[in-house]
């Protein structure tokens, strides 16, 4: 549409000109009048455009805070119903009923660090530190057993490293462990394969589990204290070196993670 309206417009104005330097002023009048509305058009879709953005952004700015306050809710309700207890001699202070609590600050705890790191990731895409880096013997830091062949790829190290980190504790977490890491050259691409046996991921989730928050299957993941943030970081991080992580999965039979990022 952008395109459609400029061509437009620049075309009537030059046929304005021609008709103008040809002397057929009715026809050069029609074609400026219908460049200026052109143009007019063009501006009205500019504006509504940007509008749009800036509810797009407001919309993500209250999800976040909805989402962020829903995460925080069951955490601090169980931990103030605990030392509410304990406060009203209702309950004893059992080493127990404290353990329980500290599991609660724990996973507080737990959330704030996913979240600094996901705005860390998220205001870096403009300050990566990118150099060339043998991406095999980097890979191999964080999973020794990687194999594939010697690629030579321009990444930020601190902010991949976190990238592999993620997908390794996500592949103890929900995949009963890594089971291989495969390089490969994809042409103008070098391809990262992290795969696991573990149960998977069913096809209704696989499309969401890189949204912030989102766990697949939600009762286990939220009392096993995961935040959902994971593969966000993930993805946020491997778009900002201009890469796309993708999974594929088949409900029992484990889980791959792919990740491709540019060569040069
Ligand atoms: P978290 O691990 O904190 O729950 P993530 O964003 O890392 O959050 O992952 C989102 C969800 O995707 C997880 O809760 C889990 O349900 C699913 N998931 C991620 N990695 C795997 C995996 N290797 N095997 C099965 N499920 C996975």
């Amino acid at each position: 549409m952008k395109y459609f309206l400029i061509g437009a417009t620049l075309i009537l104005a030059m046929l304005g000109l021609v008709f103008y330097g040809s002397r057929m002023h009715t026809a050069c009048i029609i074609s400026l009048l219908l460049a200026l509305g052109t143009g007019a058009l063009f501006t009205t879709y500019l504006n509504r455009q940007y509008i749009k953005n800036i509810q797009i952004q407001d919309r993500i700015r209250q999800r976040l805070s909805a989402d962020v306050a829903h995460e925080l809710r069951t955490p601090i309700s169980a931990l103030s119903a605990n030392l509410e207890a304990i406060l009203e001699g209702a309950m004893q202070a059992s080493p127990e009923r404290i353990e329980a609590c500290y599991q609660q600050v724990q996973r507080l705890g737990s959330l704030v660090a996913d979240m600094e790191r996901l705005a860390t990731a998220e205001s870096d895409v403009q300050r990566l530190k990118k150099e060339p880096v043998d991406l095999l013997a980097f890979v191999q830091e964080t999973f020794p057993e990687a194999s594939g062949p010697s690629l030579v790829v321009p990444i930020d190290k601190q902010r991949m490293q976190q990238v592999l980190i993620n997908l390794k504790n996500n592949g103890e977490k929900h995949g009963n462990g890594v089971t291989s890491v495969t390089l490969s050259d994809s042409g103008k691409v070098a391809e990262i394969r992290v795969s696991d046996q573990g149960p998977g991921i069913a096809d209704k989730d696989l499309p969401y589990i890189f949204e912030r928050f989102y766990r697949a299957d939600q009762s286990r993941n939220r009392a096993s204290g995961t935040a959902g943030l994971g593969l966000t970081i993930v993805k946020t991080i491997v778009e900002a070196h201009g890469g796309k992580v993708k999974a594929e999965s088949e409900t029992g039979k484990g889980s791959c993670f792919i990740i491709t990022l540019p060569k040069n």
